[in-house]
């Protein structure tokens, strides 16, 4: 059973704002000036890393933007396939290409809206972690499943599955993103309790693939419905490592303010 403690090796909180098929052009810009701004002005990276995935079309001229301000360019999806005809998708090795250092794989509406199986997920973390890339791998439990009782059930397959074939090593670029999925989008946040309960439970499935230290060094973000208000005591539980954040990402100063929250 693990006991959380924070005698843990210490984890830096990571931060990811995920914009979705939000923004256009030159609001992209500006959140990215906006988010790069208040992390400059108030020196909020350091002890805390943020990462912002921005729409594919938008990653360059986003990566422009964010210069050397230290916030990470991070990609919604890729495809696992290295080249060739595969219409509409997007490498790895383009991803790299173009500036990006953190791609999202197995996010809910991948999932759930998209149809990707674990299998999918899995290939598309690996082909992530081989181009030298760092992944969030995202988790989570539908309402139905959690009212069925079976959210570890969920989490801990999603989880197996989606880190098959990567090594204890490669585990020092992954970080696990865990979402309840009934919380994405909704308003509804999973209580600091039960958020530390799944997270607590997760990092026993990381203990058992890869060991103690490699589970105790593995950031584990909580994401559904977080924002500047409910941050700090989400953030305050001991296995919840920084936070995923959808909608409270799109305006630069909410943004900042969870980023504060996760430096504490
Ligand atoms: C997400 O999409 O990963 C997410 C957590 O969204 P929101 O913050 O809007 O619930």
């Amino acid at each position: 059973m693990h006991t959380p403690t924070r005698s843990a090796p210490a984890r830096t909180p990571i931060i990811g704002g995920n914009w979705k098929m939000n923004t256009t052009l030159a609001s992209a810009k500006g959140l990215a000036e906006g988010v790069a701004g208040a992390c400059r002005r108030d020196g909020l990276l350091g002890s805390v890393e943020a990462a912002v995935f921005p729409p594919f079309v938008y990653l360059q001229a986003v990566g422009q933007t964010l210069g050397d301000s230290g916030v990470l360019l991070g990609a919604q999806d890729v495809y696992f396939e290295p080249d060739g005809a595969f219409t509409g998708e997007v490498s790895a090795a383009m991803l790299k290409d173009v500036g990006v250092q953190i791609v999202l794989t197995g996010h809910s509406e991948r999932r759930h809206v998209i149809g990707e199986t674990d299998v999918i997920v899995n290939r598309k973390t690996r082909a992530v972690l081989d181009a030298g890339l760092r992944v969030i791998l995202c988790v989570g439990e539908r309402l139905e499943e959690r009212e069925a009782g079976r959210t570890h059930e969920v989490n801990e397959r999603q989880t197996v599955e989606g880190l098959r074939g990567v090594t204890a090593e490669q585990m020092a670029r992954v970080v696990i993103a865990y979402e309840p999925v009934w919380a994405i989008g909704t308003g509804k946040t999973a209580t600091p309790a039960d958020a530390q309960d799944a997270h607590a439970k997760l990092r026993d499935v990381l203990t058992g693939l890869y060991g103690q230290a490699v589970a105790d060094a593995t950031r584990i973000q909580y994401g559904g419905s977080m924002k500047g208000a409910n941050a700090a005591e989400l953030l305050a539980q001991p296995d919840i490592d920084g936070g995923l954040i959808g909608g409270a990402s799109l305006k630069a100063d909410e943004f900042a303010s969870i980023v504060r929250a996760a430096r504490g």
